[in-house]
């Protein structure tokens, strides 16, 4: 007998036709002897539904009401999809966030999950119940419901499959796998059989939203093996697992791309030591996450610019303390954000030489400029203006025989 997480995103509980369709898939796996625990998100669209509902009422909706507002998808998931199962004669229940309860730590709308209690699920597993857990979820140790951040349901199947000791974990989703780049924006994507946790947590982070980066993190940490895989067809998925196993011929895995990022210039900085420290100490107290940072030194020799990238929603707030900050002296700040990373990862680049020119040429190839440039022993990022997205996405597929 084999202990199963099965986790069901937002497109496959999308209507109450696909929920019976799961149900179907739970079905045939607790009949042929496995244990079942679901992990459901809300139906697709929903989460967003009631996001636009909340700023209706303020822009600055209380932080623990919108978290309640916001679990309140999957619950209804839950109890349609177990509701669906006991019309077709499978013992099923299901338990909220508070019920079992599952722990968090953490502010609202971005907390982590630190434990649950596994007890009475486990009896019912044993009893051939089949157990249904709201995703994205848990309660604080105040006993306020906490949401864990946007596509947090692959984080809490990981959770589960950890603290139940699951023998596997699936990712069910509305594409077949995880692939070269997103499937639904090149048709000719690839779908890759097998990935490493490093790799496809770089994908993750850098855009590639199948599955969702903390959730990665965990299962890496934990060595729980992975396998997305699709709700609308019986092919073979995606295997997400530790190195060993993999085979690293190709040096480029794939492109990822996100329109998450924004540049922001400082015009005539003094050029003298502690200027940097001096600007980036204080963004890095408000919590604001510096990705890549190029500096140049003007023709005067005297002064510099300095251009680095932050999330588009920390601009203005960046912008705020960059005025606030005595310590530094410059001309001027301008900011640009119709830009997009696109990044190319592969653990095949460490033993690859020329990676990063082909990269650069392919751009320039194709007229495309670069923005900014960073980069780590297993991926290459580089910053465009975002109307490039796509052409560059494109080539750079090509040239690294992805297609
Ligand atoms: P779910 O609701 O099941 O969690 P998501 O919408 O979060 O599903 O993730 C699945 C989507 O991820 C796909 O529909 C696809 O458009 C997108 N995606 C982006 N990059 C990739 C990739 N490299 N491989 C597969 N899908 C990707
Ligand atoms: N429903 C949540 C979201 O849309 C969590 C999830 O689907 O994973 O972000
Ligand atoms: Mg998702």
């Amino acid at each position: 007998m084999v202990k199963k997480v099965l986790k069901f995103g937002g497109t496959s509980v999308g209507t109450t036709e696909r929920i019976q369709h799961v149900a179907n898939i739970i079905k045939k796996e607790q009949s042929s002897g496995n244990k079942v625990i679901a992990v459901v998100s809300a139906m697709a669209g929903k989460t967003n539904e009631l996001i636009e509902l909340s700023t209706k009422i303020s822009d600055n909706f209380d932080k623990r009401e919108l978290d309640v507002l916001l679990s309140s998808g999957e619950q209804v998931t839950c109890a349609l999809l177990s509701a669906a199962l006991i019309r077709l004669n499978v013992k099923a229940k299901s338990w909220l966030n508070w019920q079992i309860p599952i722990l968090t730590d953490g502010e609202h709308s971005n907390a982590r999950i630190i434990n649950m209690n596994i007890e009475k699920i486990n009896n019912f597993l044993d009893d051939r119940g089949v157990a249904i857990i709201p995703g994205f979820q848990g309660i604080s140790k105040n006993g306020d419901i906490t949401t864990i951040g946007r596509g947090g349901s692959d984080a809490t199947a990981v959770a589960v499959a950890k603290m139940f000791n699951a023998d596997t974990c699936e990712i069910y989703t509305d594409v077949d796998g995880v692939y070269s780049t997103d499937p639904n924006k090149i048709p000719v994507a690839k779908k890759i059989d097998k990935i490493s946790y490093d790799e496809m947590l770089e994908l993750s982070s850098l855009g590639a939203k199948v599955m969702q980066s903390s959730a990665v993190q965990t299962a890496m940490m934990y060595d729980i093996p992975l396998e997305v895989r699709s709700t609308f067809s019986d092919r073979k998925g995606t295997k997400i697992f530790s190195h060993e196993n993999i085979d690293y011929t190709k040096s480029v895995t794939g492109v990822a791309y996100s329109k998450d990022d924004a540049k922001i210039t400082i015009i005539g900085v003094e050029d003298r030591p502690g200027v940097a420290a001096n600007i980036f100490e204080p963004l890095s107290k408000s919590q604001i996450n510096v990705d890549m940072v190029i500096q140049n030194i003007s023709s005067d020799q005297k002064t510099t610019d300095i251009t680095f990238t932050v999330k588009r929603a920390d601009v203005l707030k960046t912008k705020q303390i960059l005025n606030k900050n005595n310590k530094i002296n410059y001309k001027n700040i301008i900011q640009k954000e119709n830009v997009a990373k696109i990044s190319i990862v592969g653990a095949g680049m460490v033993s690859t030489p020329g990676v990063t020119y082909r990269m650069f040429r392919a751009l320039s190839d194709e007229n495309i400029n670069i923005l900014a440039i960073s980069t780590s022993e297993i991926k290459l990022s580089v910053i465009i203006d975002e109307e490039n997205t796509l052409k560059a996405i494109k080539k750079l597929h090509t040239i690294f025989d992805l297609d």
